[in-house]
C-alpha cells in the first residue's frame, strides 16, 4: 500500500498499463502519504462501516478506506483502471470495484445490496467536474449515508461551507445545510496530486441528516426550483430572478416578501434557511 504514495513505484506501473491520465475524467491521483489515511479517519472509516468510493484511480485512498473498514464498494467509470487496480487491491477481500458512472448509480440500491448491517459513509477524491452534481445526488437520494467527506477545489470547499445568507452563499450551499451541515476539515496542496491540478484543494465533511427539514415532496421541489432560480441570478432582486425563473409576477413576489417580513429588493444571498423555506411556503400559494 505503502507503493502507491511512491512517486516512482506509480509511473512505473502506469507505464506498465500504457496507461495515460484523462483530463475530462478530473483524474489527478493522489501521492501525498498524509493525506488519504486522513480522509478515511476523519470519514468515518471504521468497523462496523462499509463506506462508498467514488472513484478509484489506482486505488491509493481505496486500500487506505478498506485496511479500517469492514466493506469498500468503490464506482469508477474507467475501464482502463480495472486491469491496475486488479494488481494494486490484490491483497483486499473487502472492496468491490463497480465499472459504472457514479451518477448512474441507484445509491439506495447499492447500499441495501451491499451493506445489510452496517453504518454507510462516502469517503472520495472527487472529480472535480462533477463535484456539485454528485454532492446534490447523493443528498437528494436521502439514501441511509451518515457521512460524505470529500477532497474538491478550494473555492468549491468555501461555498460548500459558507453560511447561507452571505455572499460565499451559493445554491449548493442551500442543498448541503437542507439535508445537513458541512465543515472544511484541511486544505490539500496541489503537489499532492499526481499529475499536479492547477487548483488547490480541501477536504470537506457533510453530516447528513435526513430529518432536519421535512417538506412535502412537492414543496420541496418547489423550494429547491426556486433557490435555483434565485441563485442563477444572484445579483438581481428577488422579484426580478424569481419572476423569470418561476413565472411568477412581480407583485406576487412583492406580496410574499412582504408577508415574510422582508424589503421589495431583497436579494437572495440575504436570506437564511429558514426565510428561504418560509418564502418558498409563500410564493408556492400564488401558482
Ligand atoms: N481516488 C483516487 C485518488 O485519490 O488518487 C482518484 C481520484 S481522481 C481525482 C477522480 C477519479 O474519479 C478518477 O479515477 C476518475 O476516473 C473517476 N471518475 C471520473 N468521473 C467519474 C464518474 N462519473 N463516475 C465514477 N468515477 C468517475
Amino acid at each position: 500500500m505503502d507503493n502507491l504514495t511512491n512517486l516512482s513505484y506509480v509511473r512505473k506501473l502506469l507505464e506498465e498499463h500504457n496507461f495515460s491520465f484523462s483530463k475530462g475524467l478530473g483524474q489527478n491521483f493522489l501521492v501525498n502519504p498524509a493525506v488519504c489515511p486522513k480522509i478515511a479517519e476523519m470519514g468515518n472509516a471504521a468497523p462496523g462501516t462499509g463506506i462508498i468510493e467514488i472513484g478509484t484511480g489506482i486505488g491509493t485512498l481505496t486500500a487506505e478506506l478498506a485496511s479500517r473498514a469492514d466493506k469498500v464498494v468503490a464506482v469508477e467509470i474507467d475501464t482502463r483502471l480495472l486491469p491496475i487496480l486488479e494488481v494494486t487491491l490484490k491483497d483486499f477481500k473487502n472492496i468491490k470495484v463497480i465499472n459504472q458512472d457514479i451518477m448512474n448509480t441507484d445509491i439506495r440500491a447499492l447500499i441495501e445490496e451491499e451493506f445489510s448491517g452496517l453504518e454507510v459513509a462516502v469517503c472520495a477524491n472527487l472529480p472535480y467536474y462533477l463535484t456539485s452534481p454528485i454532492i446534490m445526488m447523493l443528498l437528494e437520494s436521502r439514501a441511509p449515508i451518515r457521512s460524505v467527506t470529500v477532497m474538491v477545489q478550494k473555492e468549491a470547499a468555501d461555498r460548500l461551507c459558507a453560511k447561507v445568507g452571505t455572499r460565499e452563499s451559493g445554491a449548493i450551499t442551500v442543498g448541503v445545510n437542507y439535508f445537513g451541515s458541512a465543515a472544511k476539515l484541511f486544505n490539500v496542496s496541489r503537489g499532492s496530486f499526481v499529475p499536479s491540478p492547477n487548483v488547490d484543494s480541501a477536504v470537506i465533511k457533510i453530516d447528513i441528516d435526513n430529518k432536519k427539514y421535512s417538506l412535502s415532496e412537492k414543496d420541496e421541489k418547489f423550494f429547491f426550483a426556486m433557490v435555483k432560480g434565485a441563485f442563477s441570478q444572484r445579483r438581481k432582486t428577488l422579484a426580478n430572478s424569481l419572476s423569470s425563473s418561476l413565472g411568477l409576477t412581480k407583485d406576487n413576489i412583492y406580496e410574499a416578501l412582504e408577508h415574510c417580513g422582508h424589503k421589495p429588493t431583497t436579494r437572495v444571498e440575504e436570506l437564511d434557511m429558514d426565510n428561504l423555506i418560509n418564502l418558498a411556503g409563500e410564493l408556492i400559494k400564488y401558482l
